[in-house]
């Protein structure tokens, strides 16, 4: 999805912005469910338009420094966004803080949109006309807090960004599939792309349909051509303290919506952590095929090996479906096997099943197991659909509301008899009286 950054000095009005454009009723938010939460992205709808909204506030309260920070952190922010909102308080005017910001945003080449935030009432229009003089053009002068104005401003942020066609985001199409080797810092994500750049020959570019940022990269693996996308994210190594977290976070949600599969890198050694989980839920939600790659096996002792296998029990029973591989890449042991999981995963993300085994399977699997009666009624699955692959959707017409066990079920039988290795799934069910 196109991604819309709201980006300010601190006190500006930033989040009550976001609680604006996502709290109002035609802005439909989506609560994705998920392991954990990121807090920093939201999906938002304006006029029928889907988008990603990142909010930087909250990030940028910090002890020394604050304006330094303040435009690191929007830099980020700024190129990692499609299109962004810049917040300024028109009641203070533009200060030495927000011309750092609209210098960093002319550098960028991003649409900008220059909202003039604290604008009650009318009579308090002129402050936002002041605003001219960041040579922005028009400020849009609203109120985040009482709402006036954010429509017009929504209508014309959203004009902003590219459009898109299938849910889960752009996707170029034709030429080498596309991958991102994402996790935690120190998994060895950089250990992994030197490995695979180095013993692979690197293909000449010119592959028919191949359009790539110079941040990617094109190589070998299996015999085949990968893009193997954002490896300047990998590469430079982002020194910062401050909302440090926060930004890998960014950087790794870009890297995964360029991205057709995600290589979500483990560190084996050491005990899997919340912040592996949370990657590797980014990449289900952004509706991506999944691979886990646990590295640093030249570490593992017996003892490590049977923990490690009891947390993959414990934490990632949710993901039995994604390939796995062991490997390491300082000793570059099983990183050739790499390519097989990936082609697995692409195989299971483009699965289309045909409608009428489809509703074959749909038919056999509710009369040996029906949904259970609920209110003295029992819905009936009368017909499913596989919608769209990469991922694969199904939306099942169905007599009455099927519960959340039950879909689940559905999706583990359809799992079962279809594959749909190293993809997620979505099922969504419409009721029909
Ligand atoms: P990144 O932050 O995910 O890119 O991680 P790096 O690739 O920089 O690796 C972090 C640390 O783990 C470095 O000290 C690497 O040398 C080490 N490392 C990476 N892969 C392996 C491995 O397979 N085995 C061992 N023993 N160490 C590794």
């Amino acid at each position: 999805l196109p991604v819309l950054a709201i980006v300010g000095r601190p006190n500006v009005g930033k989040s009550t912005l976001v609680n604006r454009v996502l709290g109002r009723r035609e802005a439909v938010v989506q609560d994705v469910p998920g392991v954990t939460r990121d807090r920093v992205r939201y999906r938002a709808e304006w006029g029928g338009r889907p988008f990603v909204v990142v909010d930087t506030g909250g990030w940028e309260y910090d002890a020394k420094g604050i304006n330094a920070r303040v435009a690191e952190q929007a830099e980020i922010a700024i190129e990692l966004a499609d299109a962004v909102l810049f917040v300024v308080d028109a009641t203070v005017g533009a200060t030495d803080a927000d011309e750092r910001i609209v210098t960093l945003l002319r550098r960028s080449g991003k649409p900008v949109l220059l909202v003039a935030n604290k604008v009650d009432s009318p009579r308090d229009e002129a402050d936002a006309a002041t605003l001219w003089s960041l040579g922005l053009g028009e400020p849009y002068p609203v109120s985040a807090l009482h709402g006036r104005g954010t429509g017009d401003m929504l209508d014309a942020a959203t004009s902003l960004l590219p459009e898109v066609t299938a849910v889960g985001g752009p996707m170029p199409v034709g030429g080498p599939h596309r991958v991102a080797i994402v996790g935690r810092p120190n998994v060895g994500k950089s250990s992994l792309l030197n490995a695979v750049t180095g013993t692979q020959r690197v293909v000449v570019d010119d592959f028919e349909g191949t359009t790539r940022d110079p941040v990617d990269e094109l190589v070998e693996l299996g015999g085949e051509p990968w893009v193997l996308v954002d490896t300047a994210g990998i590469r430079r190594r982002v020194h910062q303290t401050q909302g440090a977290d926060f930004y890998a976070s960014l950087r790794t949600q870009a890297a995964i919506e360029k991205a057709e599969v995600a290589v979500v890198v483990i560190d084996a050694s050491s005990p899997i952590t919340e912040q592996d989980i949370r990657v590797i839920q980014q990449a289900i939600d952004a509706g991506r095929a999944l691979v886990v790659a646990y590295n640093k096996w030249d570490l593992l002792d017996e003892e490590r090996r049977f923990y490690l296998e009891r947390e993959i029990e414990r934490e990632l029973v949710q993901i039995t479906w994604a390939p796995r591989v062991n490997f390491s890449a300082r000793t570059r042991w099983h990183v050739d096997r790499l390519a097989r999981q990936l082609d697995a995963a692409i195989a299971g993300w483009t699965t289309r099943i045909p409608t009428g085994r489809l509703n074959s399977f749909l038919g056999e699997l509710a009369a040996a197991h029906p949904h259970p009666v609920r209110g003295g009624k029992q819905p009936r699955i009368l017909f499913g659909t596989q919608v769209d692959t990469s991922p694969p959707r199904f939306v099942l017409f169905s007599t009455g509301f099927l519960e959340a066990g039950y879909r689940r079920f559905i999706e583990r039988r359809l799992r079962e008899e279809f594959g749909f290795v190293g993809s997620p799934i979505e099922i969504s069910v419409r009721v029909r009286e």
